[in-house]
């Protein structure tokens, strides 16, 4: 056989080349900004879904990096998420299960580490947790929920009340910080929306967008939950109940007086109405007179549309989904002005920013709004990751992540030690545009706030694996689903004990038992 040595050297010298490895120097510690929003379902961005909404802002911090198609929260619902983002460790030890629970602050988290090791650490806009931020250099907070407009907000324990749109303000704050800083030093800023979280009061200049447009129902506006448990059936989340004054922003002489006829996921037990006039009334003039030149016009509908039945129903969604996406786009102007201070001033390249939201959100899917449930819409929520020192443009990545793993991230990437407590996985390794082996292929879920609080979802744990997912509701429920997400990405078909899913049944058991071990679940 004769061979061709010219090709056989160049084959040789290639080989070669692909083999000498790069000097392997430690990066410099970048700095990071973590964008969080509140409520943001992977339907409302466009870098997932175009059917309602053009986002790019955010899309392009997944344009220029990495984004993540396959992200999940560990518990479904505002505050315990956050305490779950700070302390890499589940809600049963960290804590805080519900959003009644304070936040104990004198545990480990990873800002405290990140000041440790050099980092000047801060929070702006939504906190939520009760107590005191632990871990900052500086932070200028929400009071709890906080309001869309003219926000009183507690910088470093001082309380300072502030005039405008809450979205805007937040951000105004976080660059002047930026102005600021001390530029000797990495910096470390959670930058937190309190958008799009309920009741969706939109800026003035967003009132028209959507104006004539019906936006689609989802495929299962309707569901009947007909194969699933009562926790499915007995929630308190349908847009149906939602309120007239508080969500759909009427008062009360447009249905006549009395008590606000919505449930609004509070079970019947607490009236809207009033508190919607106080919150009308902490408008300024100017802010009240754009207001009701919008709000005026879709009073006046309802008043003299008598909708009912499945016209209401649909005209609520309507109301609902328009008011939500205007507040997302005030959100994603916000990020836009991030971006661009970061390229003004020389960042972009050192600075790893990511966009996610602190859980999903249900947009009228299974005729829900709200989140909690294990379903997908909640269970799952935007994430994006740009770091140009390290990420390409236009990675995607399916794998599985949680917010688990943004603490052990951001550590990894400082070249800190992560604590052996912690338990989520860094994801450095794909920012280098690289899949570890041993990535989790499933992983725990738990949501306890039940019966008090809001909504009425029952507690429930569960595992999810690439494929399927198995859901056990508990406490006055004993009731168990199991669905194949490949078959069913709905999960409108139950298809727990049925003979051809047992060994997958079985299967998904023993997978729960041992995360239940591995992650140190109380029992009971
Ligand atoms: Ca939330």
């Amino acid at each position: 056989m004769k061979t061709n040595f010219p090709i056989l050297f160049l084959a040789l010298f290639l080989f070669q080349i692909s083999c000498k490895e790069a000097p392997k120097e430690p990066l410099p510690p970048p700095n990071i900004i973590f964008i969080m929003t509140d409520d943001h379902a992977n339907n409302a961005m466009s870098a997932y879904s175009t059917k309602l909404i053009e986002t790019p802002n955010m899309d392009r911090i997944g344009k220029e990096g990495i984004k993540f198609t396959n992200s999940f929260v560990t518990n479904s619902i505002c505050a315990p998420s956050r305490a779950v983002l700070l302390t890499g460790r589940y809600s049963h030890l960290n804590g805080l299960r519900d959003n009644r629970d304070h936040f104990d602050g004198n545990q480990m988290n990873f800002p405290k580490i990140l000041q440790q090791t050099g980092y000047q650490t801060s929070v702006v806009g939504k906190w939520h947790l009760k107590t005191a931020p632990t871990g900052f250099d500086y932070w200028n907070v929400l009071i709890g929920q906080g309001p869309y407009y003219n926000p009183k907000m507690v910088e470093n324990g001082d309380t300072i009340d502030h005039e405008g749109y809450t979205t805007d303000i937040i951000t105004d704050l976080a660059l002047n910080y930026l102005e600021k800083r001390d530029t000797t030093k990495p910096f470390c800023m959670l930058y937190h929306h309190k958008a799009p979280h309920r009741n969706w009061m939109p800026h003035p200049k967003y009132f028209d967008l959507y104006k004539d447009v019906e936006l689609p129902l989802p495929e299962t506006f309707y569901d009947d939950y007909s194969t699933r448990s009562k926790a499915a059936s007995d929630q308190d989340q349908r847009i149906e109940h939602m309120y007239l004054s508080h969500d759909m922003k009427l008062l009360p002489e447009d249905w006549g007086g009395g008590k606000d006829p919505g449930t609004g996921g509070s079970g019947g037990s607490h009236d809207a109405g009033p508190g919607h006039v106080a919150s009308m009334n902490r408008l300024t003039p100017e802010q009240r007179a754009a207001w009701d030149a919008h709000y005026d016009e879709v009073r006046k509908y309802f008043r003299e549309s008598n909708l009912e039945g499945k016209e209401l129903l649909e005209w609520k969604y309507q109301r609902y989904i328009k008011d939500y996406l205007r507040c997302v786009k005030s959100v994603d102007d916000n990020i836009g002005r991030v971006l661009d201070y970061l390229d003004e001033n020389g960042l972009t390249e050192n600075t790893l920013v990511v966009y996610t939201s602190d859980q999903g959100f249900y947009l009228g899917e299974h005729g829900w709004y709200d989140k909690r449930f294990m379903y997908e819409e909640s269970l799952r929520m935007p994430l994006v990751m740009r770091y140009p020192t390290l990420t390409k443009p236009s990675q995607t990545v399916e794998k599985m992540v949680l917010n688990l793993d943004f603490a052990p991230t951001f550590l990894d990437l400082a070249g800190a030690a992560i604590p052996t407590d912690f338990q989520g996985q860094s994801l450095k390794p794909f920012l280098e545009n690289e899949t570890p082996d041993d990535w989790r292929s499933s992983f725990y879920y738990q949501y306890y706030e039940y019966p008090h609080g809001w909504h009425l979802v029952k507690k429930h744990y569960g595992v999810r694996t690439e494929t399927h997912k198995l859901i056990h509701f508990y406490d006055d429920i004993d009731s168990w689903e199991l669905f194949d997400l490949q078959a069913d990405p709905n999960e409108l078909n139950n298809v727990f004990g049925q003979e051809n899913f047992a060994e997958i049944q079985s299967n998904l058991e023993k997978e729960l038992a041992q995360l239940k071990k591995d992650l140190k679940v109380p029992e009971g």
